[in-house]
């Protein structure tokens, strides 16, 4: 095959960046991506190796276990290499898994006996006992070598230095992993995503006086090298192990066949959250370990084991307790504190319910087991209640009515689509303080004022402190007096004053969006900027005699509609709102809104991007397109005159109404041709 010099350089990126996702996660203990963005982007370099026999020769790097050794620790090679795990994600995969294994030692119809052990989600480790005694304690590493850590591993109380057997072997090679339990992990308050990254940087520590301080444990589940092997199946030797004074898993147990498998994972996923660490699965092992040395490894992986893994966006827990959140619209969301559990490689503690209707319709009560659910990098949401498991004792959850300020709260009911909102809503706006931090927190963020080293956090500090209590306080900040509070030096003090000046320079389209007026979104924003132009012609909607006219007027912008015209309204006509609006708009310099080119190549054309782009991001495509005169539209209409599709992942049913609809089609590079940039 001709080598394509754009896939091969595709290919070179992304196998670059997994090496540098693997050194952050093996290495540093510190992933850069979620664990289902990593698996993507492999499973993407399989496809394209798959697809394209020039690239083969690169296979090698796909099938590296782990990542190349960093120069902390002294290198030792591994007795047997230490692999990583195949996986299968559901019943068929696990039948096809069998079926392998089964094919390869000609045992057809037979089955045979699997070890199923849990699957801890944690670091693995090598001990190697010579005559009983602990000699060597190794890492992973890539597999082949690992590094050095007999010093660290020995502060584990659970791993023993001496082994007092007269029969154990000369030399054995112990395997397992090493952990944090969840209470421990919550206790430890670092900087680290989930117990698995604890458990990683505490363990691999240059001064292992360090590691002596975190509770690491350690359960046992396997063998490199053994001489003499003296047993018969993997369930023999793992209650050696305890019978030698390791920890193994309590729920370690021999399956029979495929629906003895299921029954034990589903039965292991119900009680996933109520274990104390961390599982990701359940690792099926041949039993017989003569057959395990007949099937042998592949390169990367034991023939004779898989790990079924639980699904990494979902997970089962309890609800503690249901609690209510306000928003900056006053919108009250009620959220379920649940029992922390790993889901997608991070800890979740909260879950939303949504809405009250939400509660009602799933009705989700206090203690109820839950399955939720994490879909990218949104909020974990609770999928169903396991009502199998619900205490008889159990009552309907009893939403509250009044907000966390003490004022009621109430549903509103739209007169123009006749429907009662979902959402109970605190109506005190800025006179509730719970409403107001999260109004001041909407104010700092990326698309408001954009405010360097001003995130939600900082804003709940200052509130604490008192150095903030309305919009217009953050241009008003007492520099000397953060320079003394800890964690803030002159430097990081001296950056967010200038954060700050750089932006008291704001667009009017930005400035309107900051207010957090509801229903005024970045583009209903930028349609009002179109309309008032300048400050001063904004500042007359303050006037309750001018107001009703421009309210009029405003009914004829495209894009603006009465539910918009009425939460103006509601907003402006709330003296304390035009108060802080007007304080505000004095500290800062609000440009004039800057018509855009409507003489350029686009003017008048109605344009819809679909996919991700290489080149640009999908805001600044659209900031480009409307500086050449056109319009950009969120949904496919008649309205559209052209689509642009990114290079990857464009919807595919977007193009297909295109195509109905006879809109004219752009690809990525084209588009870039066309305009010239
Ligand atoms: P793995 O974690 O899927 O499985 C292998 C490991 O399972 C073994 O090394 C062992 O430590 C462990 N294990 C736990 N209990 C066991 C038991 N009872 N018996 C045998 N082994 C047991 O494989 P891996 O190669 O370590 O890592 C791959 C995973 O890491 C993928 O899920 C991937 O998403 C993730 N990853 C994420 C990133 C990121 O940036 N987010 C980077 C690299 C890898």
């Amino acid at each position: 095959m001709k080598i394509d010099k754009n896939i091969l350089k595709d290919f070179n990126r992304k196998l670059n960046l997994l090496k540098k996702y693997n050194h952050n996660y093996y290495n540093l203990d510190s992933p850069l991506i979620t664990d289902e963005k990593y698996d993507i982007l492999k499973e993407d370099l399989l496809k394209m190796e798959k697809n394209f026999s020039f690239l083969k020769k690169k296979r090698t790097e796909l099938e590296k276990v782990g990542a190349p050794l960093t120069k902390k620790f002294k290198k030792i090679k591994h007795l047997k290499p230490m692999l990583s795990l195949s996986n299968v994600f559901d019943r068929k995969g696990m039948n096809d898994f069998i079926n392998k294994i089964a094919n390869y030692l000609n045992m057809k119809n037979k089955m045979f006996d699997f070890s199923s052990e849990l699957k801890i989600d944690g670091i693995s480790a090598s001990l190697t006992y010579e005559n009983g005694v602990l000699k060597k304690g190794l890492s992973r590493g890539d597999g082949i070598t690992g590094e050095d850590i007999l010093e660290n591993l020995k502060t584990i109380s659970e791993i023993p230095k001496k082994i007092s057997d007269k029969r154990v072997p000369k030399i054995v090679e112990v395997r397992g992993e090493v952990y944090i339990g969840k209470k421990d992990f919550e206790k430890l308050n670092k900087n680290f995503a989930n117990p698995r990254n604890a458990a990683g940087g505490s363990l691999r520590q240059k001064n292992y006086n360090e590691t002596a301080k975190i509770p690491l444990k350690f359960f046992a589940y396997g063998f490199g090298t053994i001489n003499p092997l003296n047993y018969k199946t993997q369930s023999e030797f793992v209650n050696k192990l305890e019978s030698w004074g390791f920890k193994i898993n309590s729920f370690n147990k021999v399956v029979k066949n495929l629906d003895e498998i299921e029954k034990q994972h589903k039965k292991i996923e119900r009680i996933r959250s109520s274990l104390d660490y961390d599982i990701d699965g359940i690792v099926y092992k041949v039993n017989d370990l003569n057959l395990q040395k007949r099937l042998g490894n592949t390169s990367n992986s034991p023939r004779w084991a898989t790990a079924y893994k639980f699904s990494s966006e979902k997970a089962t827990s309890r609800i503690k307790k249901i609690s209510i959140q306000v928003g900056r619209t006053g919108a009250i969301t009620p959220v379920a504190k649940i029992e922390p559990v790993t889901v997608g490689g991070v800890v979740v503690s909260n879950a939303t319910l949504h809405n009250e209707d939400e509660i009602q319709r799933k009705d989700i009560r206090v203690g109820d087991t839950i399955t939720l659910q994490r879909a990218g990098d949104v909020i974990p949401q609770v999928v169903s209640v396991d009502l199998r498991r619900r205490d008889i004792n159990s009552v309907k959850y009893i939403f509250p009515n009044k907000c966390l300020c003490g004022s009621e709260i109430k549903k509103e009911y739209n007169l123009h689509t006749k429907k009662e909102d979902a959402v109970r809503r605190c109506s005190k706006g800025y006179e509730c303080s719970f409403t107001a931090i999260e109004k001041l927190k909407h104010i700092v963020s990326k698309e408001a004022f954009n405010i360097d080293g001003l995130g939600k956090k900082v804003i709940d500090q200052f509130w604490k402190l008192k150095l903030i209590k309305r919009p217009s306080d953050i241009f008003d900040l007492n520099y000397k007096k953060i320079s003394n509070i800890e964690g803030w030096g002159e430097l990081s003090t001296k950056n967010l004053e200038e954060a700050v000046n750089k932006a008291k320079n704001i667009s009017l389209s930005r400035f309107i969006y900051s207010i957090g007026i509801r229903h005024i979104g970045q583009e209903n924003a930028k349609i009002l900027a179109g309309y008032f132009k300048t400050i001063e012609k904004l500042e007359n909607i303050f006037l309750h005699n001018k107001r009703k006219e421009i309210l009029n007027e405003l009914k004829d912008l495209d894009g603006i509609g009465l539910t918009q015209i009425d939460s103006l309204e509601t907003f402006f006509s709330n003296i304390k709102n035009i108060d802080i609006v007007k304080t505000l708009i004095q500290k800062l310099n609000i440009e004039k809104f800057k018509e855009v080119s409507k003489t350029g190549k686009l003017s008048n054309k109605n344009i819809m991007f679909t996919g991700s782009f290489e080149k640009i991001s999908r805001s600044e495509l659209k900031t480009i397109a409307e500086s050449f005169g056109g319009k950009v539209l969120g949904s496919i209409s008649k309205k559209v005159n052209i689509l642009v599709v990114g290079n990857s992942k464009p919807t595919r049913k977007k193009m297909e109404k295109a195509k109905e609809l006879n809109i004219k089609i752009f690809s990525e590079k084209d588009w870039y041709k066309l305009l010239n940039i």
